[in-house]
């Protein structure tokens, strides 16, 4: 949808203590279908599996500030933004940038670009 109407998405996801965020510009890429070229199909996992995924509440709070603080530098205009996939992982206390390249096969943002 982001890419269809042509505004930033920021992407963020949450499993156990972990936590990533990415923020997608449509006039550019990379996309988070860039970073997964297959989408995963919901409601897959059995329940001892979602059992295993259950989600630390402190790590949703996190992740969500993150993706607030994109929000405003969009608002912002600042340049500043972060690029590639921020992962997070508050059991071990790290924070990870990973570069994450458009892909030129890309379906979702080859197609707007
Ligand atoms: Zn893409």
């Amino acid at each position: 949808m982001s890419l269809a109407r042509g505004v930033p998405w920021i992407y963020g996801g949450v499993l156990g203590a972990t936590g990533m965020i990415m923020t997608v510009f449509p006039q550019g890429g990379p996309c988070l279908r860039c970073l997964f070229p297959e989408a995963v199909e919901p409601g897959r996992a059995t329940e001892g599996e979602r059992a295993e995924r259950a989600v630390i509440n402190t790590v949703v709070t996190v992740v969500a500030s993150l993706q607030v603080t994109e929000a405003y530098k969009i608002l912002l205009d600042c340049p500043a933004h972060n690029r590639g996939l921020l992962i997070l992982d508050l059991w071990e206390g790290s924070l990870t940038r990973m570069a994450v390249e458009r892909d030129p096969a890309c379906t979702a943002c080859t197609v707007t670009a």
